[in-house]
């Protein structure tokens, strides 16, 4: 049946549970080795012999289930359901068992070869845990358990022996008995698929997907059985496996008094200090900021300096090619304006995700989650929430996905609804942009307490929340801590290019097609091409909103323009304004100075200039968020919600910043 007589095994397990770090050991071959969930995307390979049986060893993308929800999981998933996979060695980080296994329950139910390769028994040896290596295989239905250390080495030879020897060996895939009812749905489903797909893989995994409205398996074998499939038993299946786990848990697992302190113990003595960690997070943030505004300024000179000459330069090209004087307008105060005037922040971006991914990499990042738990649960939400939340701090969209590792429903939908309140990137411009205009002095910290408010807003309306929803206690973090490490440049280097590269690719898309729209409504009206702004649509438009926008100290028809046109995606809000203001360099001092004497005729002083920040970072979050939402919760009740909540809540807050600010 196969092409040659080598075994094919693939590595799978949670994100952070050493795949990597392992697969890289047996193959030796130089794999990016990271810190943070999905990094290792694409599919990897590696060849290795043991006692002459060749091997090739797959490296999969971490995922906490086998649910086709995200691409890790899809990629995951189907390339365990291939024929091709002989085995599968199932990764497990042994110092956090509990969360390692749902996965493991899932794999198990495929009845493929799956060997179990616990990982990090160093880390569960220092802490003073022990495991029942012998109870543990009986538990999971007789799999080969081993033991093993990817940064020690320790056990693989026994792991590649496993392999060796039992890849053949189907797996009992009836590790965990259902409830009666669900058992026997799953029979009828199976006789029925049976008979429907002769010769049908992983029939009972099939069934219970079935009976879970896996939307890839109800596609791949629909079936006619109203009355069997009802609804959606997904929840309850879910249960039945984190119950099972933790009877497992209790079986095999023990905690003895820990041995010794490593280094990571020293240190992490400090930095999740009960009292000290929370206010050295926010030093670390702080830190993070100031560096962003100082470096990012230094850098920002040299991209002023080439917008400024590719503005000259395409002006007096067009000009001398006799162009039309509304195409130079559209593409020098429309096009270029817009999105050079969003590239020169680029050296700010930059440096929030260099400091951001150094954070991530060596392993502080996962400390945060430890440190905020304690808050966390007193807000009523768990430590695990945070993760998402700090990843709100470069992007809402991936971590509102990032939302997913929450098991229950109720917690994942707080999160969701707090996690725009972190302050993204997107933002970043805006803050640095009004933040330097109005407080010359101190922009670093002005826009320092515009995260921090996004924080303290956060933590109020949890409170909120979780005074009128009582009841679904959000439980312990169940979350074991990786050890620091010396960050990694070339996992850093990618990182902070995936970041840079999507925020060059929202310039091109998004912020190039907002700037052209909003050339068009500056330079239009109902009788065409206009000369005077006032009369274009955009003023038009932007009179209606006034009277509501004035009392919070946003009553310029161009702010309202420039508040819409952010709904596309937050930068906009910056790149508009210098289109609507004919400003070309926004970023550089000419073009603020610019700016604050335009704003300045309007009397748009400091105080508007701090309410319209606090409006941008509560207001409804750009278009890809709010999409991304609506797939996430799967509802459009709850989005609507959200989006006409924060429109509500930034609007008051904003009206109460500029009338409090405006009497002091
Ligand atoms: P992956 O996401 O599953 O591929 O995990 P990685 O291989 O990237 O490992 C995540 C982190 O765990 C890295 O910092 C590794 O150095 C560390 N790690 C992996 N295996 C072990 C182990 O056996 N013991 C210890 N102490 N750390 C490990
Ligand atoms: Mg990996």
């Amino acid at each position: 049946m196969k092409k040659d007589d080598k075994i094919r095994v693939a590595f799978v397990g949670n994100p952070n549970c050493g795949k990597t770090t392992l697969f890289n050991a047996l193959t030796g071959a130089n794999l990016k080795v990271a810190n943070w969930p999905g990094v290792t995307v694409e599919r990897k390979e590696g060849q290795v012999s043991y006692k002459g049986q060749k091997m090739i060893l797959v490296d999969l993308p971490g995922i906490y289930s086998l649910t086709s929800y995200s691409i890790e999981e899809k990629v995951s998933r189907r390339c365990v359901m291939e024929e091709e996979v002989d085995v599968i060695v199932n990764v497990v980080d042994a110092s956090s068992l509990e969360r390692n296994l749902y996965l493991t329950m899932q794999l198990l139910e495929l009845g493929k070869p799956v060997i179990l390769a616990l990982n990090m028994m160093d880390v569960v040896r220092e802490r003073g845990m022990e495991i029942d290596t012998h109870r543990l295989p009986e538990i999971l239905g007789g799999i080969p358990v081993v033991p093993v250390s990817a940064r020690k080495r320790t056990g693989l030879n026994v792991l590649l022996h496993a392999v060796k020897h039992h890849y053949e060996e189907n797996q009992c895939e009836k590790v965990i008995t259902y409830p009666k009812e669900l058992e026997e749905k799953i029979c009828l489903l199976e006789t029925l698929l049976k008979k429907k797909y002769p010769g049908i893989p992983y029939l009972r995994w099939t069934a219970i997907k079935l009976l879970e409205s896996d939307e890839e398996t109800v596609n791949e074998y629909p079936l006619q059985a109203p009355d069997i499939l009802d609804r959606s038993y997904e929840k309850e299946i879910i249960n039945c496996k984190y119950n099972y786990i933790e009877e497992v848990v209790k079986e095999v697992l023990f905690y003895k008094h820990s041995k010794k302190e490593g280094k990571t113990d020293a240190v992490d003595k400090v930095l999740t200090h009960r009292v000290w960690g929370v206010p050295v997070f926010l030093g670390i943030m702080a830190l993070v900021f100031f560096l962003t505004f100082t470096i990012g300024d230094l850098l920002k000179g040299f991209f002023e300096v080439g917008l400024d000459a590719l503005l000259a330069g395409t002006t007096s090209l067009l000009e001398n090619m006799h162009t039309a004087d509304w195409l130079i307008s559209l593409v020098v105060d429309g096009a270029i304006a817009g999105v050079g005037g969003i590239l020169t922040f680029l050296p700010n971006i930059f440096i929030l995700f260099l400091a951001l991914g150094i954070l991530e990499d060596s392993g502080y990042m996962s400390r945060v989650a430890y440190v905020m738990d304690g808050i966390m649960g007193k807000v009523g939400l768990s430590g695990k929430a945070f993760l998402p939340m700090v990843l709100g701090f470069g992007c809402t969209v991936p971590a509102v996905m990032a939302t997913r590792t929450l098991e229950k429903e109720e917690d994942r939908k707080r999160t969701i609804f707090l996690t725009p309140f972190m302050s993204c990137s997107a933002r970043l411009p805006i803050y640095v942009m009004f933040s330097s205009i109005f407080f010359p002095d101190y922009p670093a910290v002005v826009a320092f307490s515009m995260y921090a408010l996004g924080l303290v807003i956060a933590i109020l309306l949890a409170l909120i929340i979780g005074k009128i929803k009582k009841g679904d206690s959000a439980g312990t973090l169940l979350m074991e801590l990786p050890e620091y490490k010396m960050p990694n440049a070339r996992t850093i280097a990618i990182y902070v290019w995936e970041k840079v590269k999507d925020y060059l690719s929202k310039a091109g898309t998004t912020i190039f097609i907002a700037s052209i729209i909003i050339w068009f409504v500056l330079n239009f009206g109902i009788h065409g091409m206009v000369t005077d702004v006032s009369e274009s649509f955009g003023a038009m438009l932007g009179h209606v909103l006034v009277p509501v926008l004035a009392p919070a100290g946003l009553g310029l028809w161009q702010v309202a323009v420039a508040l819409i046109a952010g709904l596309s995606a937050k930068e906009v809000v910056v790149s508009s304004m210098s289109v609507l203001f004919g400003i070309t360099n926004i970023n550089s001092v000419a073009g603020m100075t610019g700016m604050s004497a335009a704003l300045a005729k309007y009397g748009f002083g400091p105080v508007n200039a701090y309410a319209m920040m606090v409006f941008c970072l509560l207001y409804t979050p750009c278009a890809a968020t709010v999409a991304t939402i609506r797939k996430e919760s799967n509802s459009w009740k709850f989005t609507a919600f959200m989006v006409l909540f924060q429109l509500i809540l930034a609007y008051v807050c904003a009206l109460v910043v500029y009338q409090v600010g405006s009497l002091l």
